[in-house]
């Protein structure tokens, strides 16, 4: 099966492309009402679906000057009024009204393309109001009048199997490219929140939202935070201008993803990264080791030879890291970690204070 990328299509796409989709749909169907009509002599019916076939050419019109609204609005009239003087004129058992029910899945469906992509506009709600109302009056009709046109029961049959899976396949369809399509822009649009653009990284929201799923499998007294900052960095951006600093800022986040594939770590701010993880016990040792190897990563950045449009540079960073037990909820631990560094910053920086 053609394997389409949801991720390429834009709701736009997306809405041109159903236009087409509805519009041949639309022309099929009357081709076969059409022949159907023909052959057991309908004649009003013959009638009115030329009218319906020109409807359907005056869409396709509209469809090439992008009117949308009236579009839809004309053709989704006309199937409803269609259909409604089918099933009279036919009887209930051909099944026609069935269509009505497959048109209010395309009316929702047409609606969700005009609120995403605010091209046009359409009454959902009356439209597929007007939908139901139809199919009661037909109804009704079909049970008052004597339908004009008799149908042997064995057409009566095959007819109202084919309007049947006519509603099966528009409802699956419908639903399916919705599906797809939503579950797509909710992915796309939850990594856009959680993700820093710039660096790649995730961000405080994220690591926020998912501490607990993340540390689910650490021993929660060897668990630390550590937030690194980056010391007087407007002045690289005074200095070098804000291009430099940004090549900065994704350097940095490269030395951290490549030495840091242990711990948890993200954007917090500006020039501030988070790391999180677990030291390998929760004795004094195991700590002393962690702040060892925090240091470590630090000083590294620190020996890395920044290099921008021909300026060479090196920064310094200061950082703070506290363990789990040194506050009660994530946010004062964070707010303990977020301390030392002031701490740090104050009496000079370039350090780590734990
Ligand atoms: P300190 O040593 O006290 O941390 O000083 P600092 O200059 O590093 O910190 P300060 O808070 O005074 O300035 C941070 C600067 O970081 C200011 C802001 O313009 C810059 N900054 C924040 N985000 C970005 C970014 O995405 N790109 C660039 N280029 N600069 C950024
Ligand atoms: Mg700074
Ligand atoms: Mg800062």
């Amino acid at each position: 099966m053609y394997n389409i990328k949801w991720d390429k299509v834009d709701i736009k796409k997306l809405t041109g492309f159903s236009v087409k989709a509805i519009l041949l749909l639309f022309l099929l169907i009357h081709v076969y009402f059409g022949v159907f009509y023909f052959h057991y002599n309908a004649g009003y019916m013959v009638k009115l679906n030329i009218i319906s076939l020109i409807v359907v050419a005056v869409a396709a019109v509209l469809a090439h000057q992008k009117k949308y609204q009236l579009l839809f609005n004309i053709i989704l009239v006309e199937a409803d009024f269609h259909i409604s003087v089918a099933t009279i004129s036919f009887g209930w058992y051909c099944g026609f009204q069935n269509y009505l029910i497959a048109l209010v899945v395309l009316i929702f469906f047409i609606d969700y393309c005009s609120k995403s992509t605010k091209l046009f506009y359409i009454r959902a709600v009356k439209l597929s109001v007007m939908c139901f109302l139809s199919y009661i009056a037909a109804y009704i009709c079909t049970i008052v009048l004597t339908e004009p046109y008799l149908i042997d029961e064995k057409t009566a049959r095959v007819t109202q199997m084919i309007s049947s899976v006519a509603v099966f396949a528009t409802v699956v369809i419908t639903l399916w490219i919705l599906i797809q399509f939503t579950f797509r822009i909710e992915t796309k649009m939850s990594t856009q929140a959680y993700n820093d653009k710039l660096t790649g990284l995730p961000n405080r929201y994220y690591f926020v939202e998912n501490f607990d799923l993340l540390m689910k499998e650490c021993e929660k007294e060897a668990v630390f935070v550590a937030i690194m900052d980056i010391d007087d960095f407007k002045r690289i951006n005074d200095t070098y201008g804000h291009n430099a600093g940004d090549y900065v800022l994704q350097t940095v986040a490269e030395i951290i993803r490549a030495k840091c594939d242990n711990m948890v770590i993200c954007r917090w701010g500006g020039e501030e990264f988070l790391l999180s993880g677990e030291a390998s016990g929760k004795d004094e040792d195991a700590r002393r080791k962690m702040y060892h190897e925090l240091n470590n990563i630090r000083k590294s950045i620190g020996n890395y030879d920044f290099e921008y449009e021909g300026n060479r540079f090196r920064l310094t960073l200061t950082m703070g890291v506290s363990f789990y037990g040194e506050a009660e909820t994530l946010e004062d631990w964070i707010e303990s970690a977020d301390r030392k560094l002031y701490s740090g910053k104050m009496s000079g920086k370039n350090k780590m204070v734990s």
